[in-house]
């Protein structure tokens, strides 16, 4: 809808499609993001689709959105995925290799890039969309937890534009006053707020009693009860290092201190985050739990677009519950605030031993308690340091995952060889 001199009208398609690159198109978020998109003929352009190695899922990809390019990771697979687009005469053009993510992410036929690739991958792309100015959607959150300034500095250099996907900062964008000076998704505190308060699930563990939790599997772990998400993130869910991981990005894209935003347990995942003003407002987004709103609403940014989420049906949910989280059964929490706090390359470590302890522990060499357990020992055991360059980031992820790697070894027994290739996948 736009407002006009006639009313309230149905917002047109602008006149130039918006240029689109989805990095990890494949994945649950890029999935969403084109079920949005094939939404609006004419509204959108896809000008790359990226993956790491599904070939097949990316061909079908590149039949229904014909993208100039599709990028693969993993060069086996890139050539597959080459063979079969020559076969079938389709227009794109396939590259191989991570260096590919960046080049495409700044094509200057791109006006946004969906920034959707799981864990610290994304960090390289999610920059150079930023740096080539870009309207950037970002999911990854762990760019920023691990490089938030710079990520943030990008931005407001190259005159880019971030609007967040993560339901939860979604969410507090939308409660925040569009377009104030230091607005949403700016980096700088909006004035007039008290704090923000971030939702959470809970996870499939919330009733679970402490001491089973060494006996749950990788699959109880991702089946999340409210939300559909790639395994990494289900299981940052379960332990609820993704709220820990929530907390510091909202840090970074608000700008608050870590002290002034809250955690509350909502297991009906109705309420997305809410912001408090100093005069006792509290703003909330309400909505099903559905990640095509929160794509749909900043792929048109600042209009509205149809996204496919049913309407909210209040009377159906009828309670909605909220409880203070639990850091004794749920330590995940209590270190990313911990990190938040710290700062420096401090975040960054507590990132790579968490990617390091969830790929381990979806592999069957780790239990779900020595998750937390692994990234404590890692961020006891190693220095803090400032995070103003690339470079300083780029080095504290390696030592860190080397750190959490020996830790796994340590901890487990597993050979150090398999832990690595685990880690690696
Ligand atoms: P997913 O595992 O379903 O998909 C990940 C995508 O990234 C796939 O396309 C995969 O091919 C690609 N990828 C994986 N490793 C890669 C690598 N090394 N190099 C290049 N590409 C790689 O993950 P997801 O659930 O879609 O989550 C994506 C990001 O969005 C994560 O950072 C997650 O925290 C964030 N996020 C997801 C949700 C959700 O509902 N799924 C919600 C909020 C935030
Ligand atoms: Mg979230």
């Amino acid at each position: 809808m736009a407002l006009t001199s006639a009313g309230w009208l149905p917002a047109a398609a602008p006149r130039v499609p918006l240029g689109l690159v989805v990095l990890g198109s494949t994945g649950s978020i890029g999935r969403s993001t084109l079920d949005v998109v094939q939404r609006h003929p004419g509204r959108f352009t896809v000008v790359a689709l990226t993956a790491q190695r599904d070939w097949q899922r990316l061909l079908e990809q590149v039949r229904a959105f014909r993208p100039a390019h599709a990028v693969l990771v993993n060069p086996a697979a890139a050539a597959q995925l080459a063979a079969a687009v020559q076969a079938e005469g389709l227009p794109t053009e396939v590259h191989a290799g991570a260096p590919a993510l960046a080049t495409v992410a700044a094509l200057p036929e791109a006006g946004a890039v969906m920034a959707a690739i799981v864990g610290a991958a994304g960090l390289l792309p999610t920059l150079a969309a930023a740096q080539a100015g870009k309207r950037v959607l970002l999911a990854n959150k762990e760019a920023l937890v691990m490089s938030g300034r710079l990520l943030m500095e990008a931005v407001a250099n190259h005159g880019a534009t971030l609007l967040p996907i993560d339901s939860e900062h979604n969410a507090i964008f939308q409660c925040l006053p569009q377009g104030a000076p230091g607005g949403p998704a700016a980096g700088r505190e909006s004035p007039g707020v008290r704090r923000l308060l971030l939702t959470a699930s809970g996870g499939p563990f919330l009733r679970r009693a402490a001491d089973t939790l060494e006996s749950v599997t990788p699959d109880e772990a991702c089946k999340h009860p409210q939300w559909s998400m790639g395994r990494k993130i289900s299981v940052d869910s379960a332990t609820l290092m993704n709220k820990g991981l929530e907390l510091i990005e909202a840090h970074w894209l608000f700008g608050l201190a870590p002290s002034r935003i809250d955690i509350v347990v909502h297991p009906e995942s109705i309420v997305h985050s809410l912001v408090e003003y100093v005069d006792g407002s509290v703003l909330a987004q309400l909505g099903a739990p559905d990640m095509r709103t929160p794509i749909a609403q900043a792929l048109a940014w600042p209009e509205r677009i149809e996204s496919g989420v049913a309407s909210l049906d209040l009377t159906a949910v009828a309670r909605l519950n909220f409880e203070a989280p639990d850091e004794v059964r749920f330590p995940a929490l209590r270190l990313a605030r911990a990190a938040a706090e710290a700062g420096g390359t401090v975040p960054a470590m507590l990132n790579a031993a968490n990617e390091v302890a969830v790929a381990a522990f979806l592999g069957g060499a780790l239990n779900f308690p020595g998750i937390p357990a692994v990234i404590e020992d890692v961020l006891a055991a190693m220095p803090a340091a400032p995070a103003t360059t690339l470079e300083q980031v780029l080095a504290a992820d390696a030592a860190a995952r080397r750190a959490a790697v020996a830790q796994v070894v340590a901890r487990t027994g597993a050979a150090r060889q398999a832990v690595e290739e685990l880690v690696a996948c």
